[in-house]
C-alpha cells in the first residue's frame, strides 16, 4: 500500500516528531517487515535514542544509515519538509528558496541538500522504456551548432530518449554522453530501452547497429545534422530542458553537475501528470532510503558565486 501525505496539512500533522519520520523511513526500507542484515532476524524494537535494535543479535541501525540522510545532523523533520517543498515546486527548486523556506543558516547547506535529493531522483535499478521511442542527441550550452561524434567547445552532448504516447511524449530518459559514437549510443540504449522496442532515429551511423542489438530500428530521417533538426518529440523535450535550465537555474548549472539536473528534470517530467504531489514526495523518499549516501566531499560546489567551473547555458 502506498501510504503518503496528500497535503501540506497532512504532512505537518503526521511528521511533527523525529520518531514519526524515523518510523516512516524504516517502513520504506523494509516494506515487508524488518530484516536484520547481519543475522537475518525479523524482530526488532525501537529504542528511545531512535535506533532500531535487532531482537536476535542486538544489531542497531539508525533510520539515516545507508540513506541520503546519512551523516546529516539536521533532524529528519526538516528533511521531510525540504523534500515536500522540493517536489511541490513545479519548475524545480533553488537553493535560495529552500534556505528561506526552512530558515537554514547557510546557503551552502541548502545547496548540498538539493544535490543530495537530486541524486535520489533516480530510482535504483530503474526500469527500461518499452513500446516505441524516439532517440536523438542535442547540444546544451554554447551558441553555435556542434559537430556530431566530436565535442564542441563549451557544449555538452545529451542523449534524449522519448517514448511515444500517440503524438505526445510518454516517459523520457536523458543521458549525458561523451560523444555520439556507436559504442556510447548502444551502451546507453541498452541501459534505457528494453530490447524488442521500436527505436526511431535519424540516419546517423552511430545508430546503424541497433537491429543487431534486438531493437526494431526505424530510420525516420536520412540527415545526420545534430543540434537543430531533431526528431519531433526529442526536439520538444530538448527545448523544454533548455528553457528549464535557463529559467529556474538561470543558466548557472556547471558541466560537472549537469547529469544531476537532467535526473531531476527526468523525475519531474515523468511525473508531470501525477494526481498528487504527495506521490512525488513518497517516490523521492523511497529512492532516498535505497541509494548510497553521499558525503559532503562527494559533492563539489559549482554554481554561480561558488567555487568550481562555471558554465553558461
Ligand atoms: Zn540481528
Amino acid at each position: 500500500m502506498e501510504d503518503y501525505p496528500k497535503t501540506l496539512m497532512e504532512l505537518e500533522k503526521r511528521f511533527s516528531t523525529e520518531k514519526a519520520c524515523q518510523d516512516y523511513l524504516f517502513q520504506l526500507r523494509w516494506p515487508l517487515g524488518f530484516r536484520c542484515s547481519p543475522c537475518g532476524g525479523d524482530k526488532a524494537w525501537s529504542r528511545s535514542d531512535g535506533l532500531l535494535e535487532c531482537g536476535k543479535c542486538g544489531f542497531k541501525v539508525s533510520a539515516k544509515a545507508g540513506t541520503v540522510f546519512e551523516g546529516s545532523r539536521k533532524p529528519l523533520v526538516l528533511w521531510f519538509r525540504a523534500i515536500w517543498w522540493m517536489t511541490c515546486q513545479k519548475n524545480g527548486a533553488s537553493a535560495l528558496g529552500l534556505q528561506r523556506i526552512l530558515g537554514l543558516g547557510s546557503y551552502q547547506t541548502a545547496w548540498i541538500w538539493l544535490h543530495k535529493l537530486r541524486r535520489a531522483m533516480v530510482r535504483p535499478g530503474q526500469d527500461r522504456l518499452t513500446g516505441s521511442v524516439q532517440v536523438d542527441e542535442t547540444f546544451i550550452g554554447g551558441v553555435k551548432p556542434g559537430k556530431r561524434g566530436r565535442g564542441a567547445a563549451g557544449k555538452v552532448l545529451v542523449l534524449i530518449i522519448a517514448q511515444e504516447k500517440g503524438k505526445a511524449v510518454g516517459r523520457i530518459r536523458l543521458r549525458l554522453i561523451r560523444d555520439a559514437s556507436a559504442e556510447i549510443l548502444e551502451a546507453e540504449l541498452l541501459k534505457t530501452v528494453e530490447p524488442g522496442a521500436k527505436v526511431k532515429t535519424d540516419g546517423w551511423k552511430g545508430y546503424s547497429g541497433l537491429t543487431a542489438l534486438g531493437y526494431e530500428h526505424e530510420v525516420v530521417r536520412k540527415t545526420e545534422d545534430v543540434g537543430e533538426n531533431l526528431l519531433p518529440l526529442c526536439h520538444r523535450v530538448a527545448s523544454l530542458i533548455k528553457r528549464w535550465l535557463g529559467g529556474t537555474h538561470q543558466g548557472a548549472v556547471s558541466h560537472e553537475h549537469l547529469a544531476c539536473y537532467l535526473d531531476e528534470y527526468t523525475f519531474r517530467f515523468n511525473r508531470r501528470t501525477s494526481r498528487s504531489r504527495g506521490l512525488l514526495f513518497y517516490r523521492l523518499l523511497q529512492n532516498a532510503v535505497g541509494i548510497e549516501p553521499t558525503t559532503y566531499d562527494g559533492i563539489t560546489l559549482g554554481v554561480r558565486g561558488q567555487k568550481g567551473k562555471k558554465h553558461k547555458m
